[in-house]
């Protein structure tokens, strides 16, 4: 596959990252480029490196070859929580509300705010920050129909709204690039479509997209690009025509 170098203008691009478990190559020269309001489908038989491809641009593994460039910046092996502030969350296959607190407390917690640390004559600062923090939970949990459950404790959400909440979650920073592993397994059609739906409205605010995800029948429709991996390598990508591709094909049948 032809080597992607970033202008700048990309999101984010992968360069030859490379990452290795003992015995295997679970990341062998990957080259990405995601774009601001795209959503990009990450296809591949299990095992084939998507989870560590993920893991690997949000700092949770170490590269050990290659790099990762956000907007322009090598951000290879940040920690994670750096490069969640550059803008870059995730969700989870599952999703982990802290159950005893209520939805809107789950929205909340975890935004930095800049006046921590700060004491003092920040203190009104934070308060309008706080302020402003709620108001933008608020909107979020009116965004993804929420907001009537907002006082509740988040053990009372059934498996597709706590999905939509870790939806929420990731979008209470300022998020440039959301990631997302397998967002729709588990749940009903009609809530996938609807979660589906809220995914394209974000990327029309011009955030990138990354989705893991096996139900194509649901998803395919949404996706503006594709890549398909095998044995840690991208071996396709393209539109929905990749997937007739003779490599692809046999991607899926040898695993
Ligand atoms: P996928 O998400 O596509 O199913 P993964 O990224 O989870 O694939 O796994 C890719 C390969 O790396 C697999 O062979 C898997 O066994 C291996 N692997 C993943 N995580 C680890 C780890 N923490 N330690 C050792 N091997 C791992
Ligand atoms: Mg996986």
């Amino acid at each position: 596959m032809r080597q992607t170098r970033s202008d700048g203008t990309d999101l984010l691009t992968t360069e030859e990252l490379s990452k290795y478990f003992i015995g295997v190559r679970a990341l062998d020269s990957v080259n990405i480029t995601l774009e601001k309001g795209e959503i990009t489908l990450l296809l591949g038989p299990n095992g084939s490196g998507k989870t560590t491809l993920i893991s690997t641009i949000t700092g949770f593994h170490k590269a050990d070859r290659g790099r990762v460039i956000l907007e322009g910046r090598d951000i290879t092996n940040l920690p994670p929580h750096q490069i969640y502030n550059l803008g870059i969350t995730r969700t989870f296959q599952i999703p982990r509300p802290l159950k005893r607190m209520t939805v809107l407390e789950n929205l909340m917690i975890g935004v930095k705010s800049s006046g921590d640390g700060i004491w003092g004559s920040f203190r009104r600062k934070w308060l309008e920050e706080e302020d402003e923090t709620i108001e933008r939970a608020f909107n979020l949990l009116e965004f993804l129909g929420l907001k009537r459950l907002a006082h509740h404790p988040a053990s009372d959400l059934s498996g597709g709204e706590s999905k939509l909440l870790e939806l929420g979650r990731a979008l209470m920073p300022d998020t440039k690039l959301l990631i997302m592993d397998e967002p729709l397994a588990g749940i009903a059609p009609q809530l996938a479509e609807k979660l589906l739906n809220r995914l394209r409205e974000i990327k029309e605010l011009g955030i990138g997209l990354l989705l893991i995800e096996h139900r194509l029948d649901l998803v395919l429709p949404y996706a503006d690009k594709i890549y398909v991996m095998a044995e840690g390598k991208i071996i396709a990508k393209g539109d929905e025509e990749v997937l007739d591709e003779p490599s692809v094909l046999e991607a899926y049948l040898g695993a």
